[in-house]
């Protein structure tokens, strides 16, 4: 991990370490916003930009499928269903059912 790497929307342009020792990224991601974030979360995959993806995810969804339709679409997961199934038939991508599943209320 050095600078410069990029992770998704994200480019490392500093690195420390907090007062817990933990390995700190001071990123820029390409909507201009600064964010640190944990050098794990980035080498893992889990943070892909300063949270304006999720954002923008989220807004996709919301005009795609109605929040009443979730608990339908939790049932279909939990039946086996891929993301990939259900995303088809709501006309969404594989990765906003995955979001919806992961942020299960
Ligand atoms: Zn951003």
């Amino acid at each position: 991990m050095e600078k410069g790497n990029r992770y998704g929307r994200l480019l490392v342009i500093g690195i420390y370490r907090n007062s817990a020792n933990r390995i700190i990224c001071k990123c820029v991601c390409d909507c201009g916003k600064e964010k640190d974030i944990y050098a794990y979360n980035l080498i893992n995959g889990k943070s892909t930009s300063c949270g304006c993806y999720q954002k923008e995810v989220i807004t996709k969804i919301n005009t795609k499928i109605p929040i009443e339709r979730y608990s339908d679409i939790f049932m279909k997961r939990d039946s086996g269903s891929t993301y990939e199934a259900i995303g088809r038939e709501y006309g969404v991508s594989r990765q906003a059912i995955k979001y919806i599943c992961d942020n299960k209320r």
